[in-house]
């Protein structure tokens, strides 16, 4: 037994061949896995490895987290613990929504909002700006008060909240270091409900934008891009007073029974809807802990404009719905609100996110992703990192002006280079 923890051989064991991600459309490279248990293991694994990624829960669509050495952090103690005189609480680097919400909940807080899902681990959720929904609510990034990582000497740092270049350090798109602990900023525990509303037209969605989507904490609009939109769902907070049930939101009409995002889909993975109020953690994502979430066998892309550009953005996707639709198991337009984070799509800017789940014919979807960024690009769409998309860094660099700091930071904490991989290289950094 070594001081540190476990034997040592525990720490590094022969990846399958066949290890994928959650979708199973990319194939780890990596040959190797560590799973250490405690910081000093994870330290010491840093600083050894000529090339390595952490890999969170392997939601990502793409090489993001690839590397040829892989590490996971769920064996390190989650040591979730709650400062309440701060509002925050801090975790472990592999802890994921769903177990930190269980605390939280047990302990009467909540977090502002969560993904579709709460199966992701907080660290890579925040590493790419992964978003919830809302007019005022910023992406999950933005609850980050403080992040301790290990950088790829084996040094420990820390920064928080207002530190000189923290703005850069929190969507780290991985390439910074090992996120050992985060911090994040909570609030009293409160109740959401969730009503469909279904069969909203295109014009009554164009015409007002801004009061559907402000109609409540966290709004979704699913389509497929047929003559009118699918469903509209909308996440209320619980307030003292009563709830002013409306029969039909801009002539959508309010659902009778429980929906799944996809029309036809039973909706027993999905968080309960039809206005029963519930806590937070299983109402703001759309699936629920303990179920497989979404459809599974699919692929994910999404492109974040600014939200000025929402008509004209969605205008331009519903022109291409003929070769999308073949393609398309559903789409899903959401709104986040501006950061100051430099790698985040939200940089700078209130945003919509154009969200496509697609079928599993990877080839095809790049063939209309090309049109679809082509159809795009008058409005500066920056993709999610998480997700599959075309553009290479240059046309990357285009879009974020914080880049050329994001890059010095690069180099400064990880000047041999440990944590850059093939996808980084050709989709951030190689401009
Ligand atoms: C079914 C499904 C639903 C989704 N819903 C949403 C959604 O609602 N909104 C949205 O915006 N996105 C969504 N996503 C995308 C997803 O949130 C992102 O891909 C996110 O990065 C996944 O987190 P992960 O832990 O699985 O990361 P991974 O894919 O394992 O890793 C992603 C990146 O984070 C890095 N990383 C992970 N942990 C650490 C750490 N401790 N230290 C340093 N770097 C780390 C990895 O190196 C990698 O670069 C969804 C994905 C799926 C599969």
């Amino acid at each position: 037994m070594s001081p540190n923890g476990p034997p040592a051989e525990t720490a590094g064991a022969r990846l399958d061949a066949r290890e994928h991600n959650w979708a199973g459309n990319y194939t780890y490279r990596a040959e190797r896995l560590h799973r250490p248990s405690t910081l000093e293991q994870v330290r010491e694994i840093v600083a050894n490895a000529p090339r390595i990624r952490v890999v969170g829960s392997r939601h990502s669509f793409n090489g993001i987290g690839d590397s040829s050495e892989l590490l996971t952090l769920d064996a390190l103690p989650a040591d979730v613990s709650v400062d309440r005189e701060a509002r925050t609480v801090s975790l472990a680097g592999g802890v994921r929504y769903g177990e930190l919400a269980e605390v939280l909940e047990a302990e009467g807080l909540a977090l502002a909002n969560l993904a579709s899902l709460p199966h992701i681990s907080v660290a890579g959720a925040v590493a790419t700006a992964t978003h919830g929904s809302g007019d005022a609510n910023g992406n999950l990034a933005t609850a980050v008060a403080a992040l301790q990582l290990v950088t790829s000497s084996g040094e420990i740092v820390t920064a928080r909240r207002g530190d000189a270049d923290f703005d850069g350090l929190v969507v780290g798109l991985g390439a910074l270091g090992a996120v050992t602990r985060i911090t994040l900023d909570v609030e009293p525990a409160y109740q959401v409900r969730q009503r469909v509303f279904e069969g909203l037209t295109w014009d009554a969605l164009f015409e007002h934008f801004d009061a559907i989507t402000s109609s409540g904490y966290s709004v979704s609009v699913f389509t497929r891009w047929g003559k009118a939109t699918d469903q509209v769902w909308v996440k209320s907070r619980v307030t003292d007073a009563p709830e002013q049930v409306r029969a039909d939101l801009f002539g959508a009409r309010a659902a009778t029974s429980e929906r799944h995002p996809i029309l036809g889909i039973d909706p027993i993975n999905c968080t309960q809807q039809l206005g029963v109020p519930g806590p937070w953690s299983d109402r703001l994502s759309h699936f629920r802990m303990g179920f497989t979430p979404s459809a599974g066998d699919e692929i994910q892309s999404e492109y974040i404009v600014a939200r000025r550009h929402a008509v004209a953005a969605i205008e331009a996707v519903r022109a291409l719905a003929g070769a999308v639709r073949p393609l398309l198991q559903v789409c899903e337009i959401r709104t986040t609100a501006a950061d100051r984070l430099w790698m985040s799509p939200q940089y700078g800017q209130d945003t919509i996110g154009i969200h496509f789940t697609w079928k599993r014919a990877e080839n095809a979807v790049k063939r209309v992703l090309a049109d679809v960024e082509i159809a795009l690009a008058p409005f500066a769409a920056r993709p999610h990192w998480g997700k599959v998309f075309l553009a290479d860094a240059a046309a990357i660099a285009r879009l974020y002006e914080r880049l050329p700091d994001f890059s010095r930071m690069v180099e400064r904490l990880d000047p041999r280079g440990a944590f850059r991989n093939e996808w980084l290289e050709s989709r951030v950094l190689g401009a």
